[in-house]
């Protein structure tokens, strides 16, 4: 079987980057037009350029007549200045194609990721892949990057052999007449042969030598990987506000200084230089070193020709220049090809990114919406190991719950908890087992309707760089009464009315100075209040207060079970002075669910976990008690 990283033949090449060509149509419908349009005027302009000197130079060196000489320079004037003005408007035009290209570029990859199933995009192979397309990207543009360049290179490639060859053809078929002697020679056939054999093999030389160096350049990526991880992460160490206390307190950056010293991505030893100093630059030299001579015999054999009065000396700047163009033109050409070759092994990844699969199953049964909210949530022998893991992280699990009532999912860390809570909100699905709603196993509920049962606030909850309000309601546009209710019920209330723009103050200086920061406790409010919002029958504290003390958390909990009212609500902690107010306690251990029932009666029972954690927890918590 073909390894993965082996290069691409030029028909795979080719193929992959037509797929990837018509995927950024769709999100970039103009880009490859403004390519191929300023490339085609781009290659074209030269031509006119060697055409149009060619007849004035041949004017004065032949007949010198005035008028002539007036019409071709009018016509060079104008011919230049036109394709100048429309080359510039085309480059302006291609210029902001491809701002919008770089920009929707990323959209794929960042809708890919949103509708992947949260499994998939949990999995640190399928971080590792989009990092690795990203530091492909950022180190030598590879990837996606070059498609609009391609398109570009080759209509340039293309367009300028086609326009040689219109120049270059009369430079064999005009004759030297008879009376120059020995040298008819080059009017014989065999001569023209030997001229196109040299084109061959310089052009065919020369794109070999430059798809050496180009494999040879991309053949780095692999090897800078790890040093590019090393410079993004510590190189910007210090600008980082929120590291910036820990980094001087602990002198992080001689750590970061040591990293980037012993992993050269750059300085001497690096990839680039070992290749720069090497192979890269050696094939590069030898490459120009071909042309050159290729120019040379270009020379002799357009001279010679004119020598021998076969043409004049405007036609010998013509044919110079039309036949060197020919020469760089088709290098070019096999030397995109190459680039596209190496190229396709870049593009190999992002398809294995973009092509993984969403095969979670999306039910197609509607959600009631009960203004009843009488919602019945069971755990039938539930059991789940995380993809790639031995370990059951929940086994045989069984639990019922019913709307309005308080659950407390108690335990130690790593018993289960967050499991539990990723399961019940479909993030992932059970391996065995059901979990069911209102008696109908939840993967035949259309999975949108179903999220919306659900508010947690989890706790590594993420709040974003807009307006307070806009985090508060997940959207621009919301009820602004709503949701400063909700952020007076969650206990924001006070800092609220301290805030002379209210629902618009900013969050965070990321767009501006005039921007708030908020502290763990307000932020975590925040977060309760968007939980509020969202007004789901089910609402799910899963430890949002973890950075705080146990009091405070027990006074966060106790408080939100006054606010959350016929709401079903569900509260994680490993701290059991936090949820002894529950109706029901559930203590996991070990992915089990191993007791069950109300705080007395689980103390009561005195060779059970929960008393033996609410012994162990005691001394945290006496004052309270
Ligand atoms: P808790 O919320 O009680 O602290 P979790 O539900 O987070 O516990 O974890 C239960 C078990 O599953 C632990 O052994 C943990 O290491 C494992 N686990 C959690 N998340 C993952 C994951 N994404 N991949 C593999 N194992 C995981």
């Amino acid at each position: 079987m073909k390894k993965k990283t082996d290069r691409a033949t030029l028909k795979e090449a080719f193929d992959i980057h037509l797929r990837a060509a018509k995927d950024v149509q769709k999100y970039c419908p103009h880009v490859f037009a403004a390519n191929i349009i300023y490339a085609a005027v781009n290659a074209v302009i030269p031509f006119a350029t060697i055409y149009l000197s060619a007849r004035i130079i041949d004017e004065l060196a032949g007949l010198r007549r005035a008028e002539e000489l007036a019409f071709w320079v009018t016509l060079t004037v104008c011919v230049e200045a036109a394709l100048g003005i429309v080359r510039s408007l085309l480059y302006r035009w291609m210029d902001a194609e491809c701002e919008l290209f770089y920009k929707h570029r990323n959209t794929i990859f960042i809708e890919k990721m949103l509708h992947m199933d949260y499994a998939d995009a949990d999995k640190q192979e399928t971080h590792d892949k989009r990092t690795q397309i990203q530091q492909s990207e950022g180190w030598g543009g590879w990837g996606l990057n070059y498609l609009p360049m391609y398109a570009e290179w080759l209509t340039d490639g293309v367009t300028g052999v086609l326009g040689a060859v219109a120049l270059t053809v009369t430079l064999f078929t005009r004759q030297v007449p008879e009376t120059a002697g020995n040298l008819t020679f080059l009017n014989h056939p065999l001569c023209v042969l030997a001229m196109l054999g040299a084109m061959a093999v310089c052009s065919g030389l020369f794109a070999v030598l430059a798809n050496y160096a180009n494999a040879v350049y991309a053949g780095t990526a692999e090897e800078s990987r790890f040093g590019n991880r090393v410079f993004g992460n510590f190189m910007f160490f210090s600008y980082d506000q929120k590291s910036n206390m820990d980094v001087r307190m602990y002198k992080q950056l001689d750590m970061a200084e040591h990293y980037t010293k012993t992993v050269p991505t750059f300085g001497v030893g690096s990839p680039h230089d070992r290749i720069f100093r090497g192979p890269y630059s050696i094939s590069i030299s030898l490459g120009k070193g071909i042309s050159k001579v290729f120019a040379g015999i270009v020379y002799l054999f357009v001279c010679l020709k004119a020598w021998g009065g076969a043409f004049g000396v405007g036609s010998v700047t013509q044919y110079v220049g039309a036949v060197t163009a020919l020469y760089s033109n088709l290098s070019f050409l096999f030397q995109t090809f190459g680039h596209m070759r190496s190229n396709a092994g870049f593009l190999r990844t992002v398809y294995e990114f973009l092509d993984i699969p969403n095969s979670m199953y999306m039910g197609s049964l509607t959600t009631e919406k009960r203004s009843d909210r009488q919602y019945e949530v069971e755990f039938k022998d539930v059991s789940f190991k995380y993809p790639g893991s031995e370990i059951w992280a929940l086994r045989h699990v069984n639990m019922k719950f019913k709307v309005g009532n308080r659950l407390a999912v108690v335990g130690e860390n790593g018993s289960g908890k967050t499991t539990f809570i990723k399961l019940l909100c479909r993030l992932y699905d059970p391996q065995e087992g059901e979990i069911r709603l209102n008696g109908i196993d939840i993967r035949k509920y259309n999975y949108r309707q179903y999220m919306d049962v659900f508010s947690v606030v989890f706790q590594d909850f993420q709040l974003v760089s807009q307006s307070l309000g806009a985090n508060v309601a997940g959207r621009e546009e919301y009820d602004r009464e709503r949701a400063e209710q909700a952020l007076i019920d969650a206990g924001f209330g006070e800092r609220l009315s301290q805030l002379p723009e209210g629902l618009d103050t900013f969050l965070y200086k990321e767009f501006g100075r005039e921007g708030i920061d908020v502290s763990g406790g307000e932020a975590q409010k925040i977060a309760i209040a968007r939980a509020l919002y969202k007004d789901a029958p089910f609402i799910i504290l899963d430890e949002p207060t973890a950075a705080l003390d146990p009091i405070a958390e027990a006074e966060i909990y106790s408080k939100f079970n006054d606010i959350v009212g016929d709401k079903t609500a569900i509260y994680i902690s490993h701290r059991l002075s936090s949820c002894k107010f529950c109706d029901e306690i559930a203590v996991f251990h070990q992915g089990r669910v191993i007791q069950q029932g109300s705080h007395e009666s689980l103390l009561a029972d005195e060779h059970g976990k929960y008393h033996e954690l609410w012994h162990a927890q005691a001394q945290y918590y006496t004052e309270e008690a």
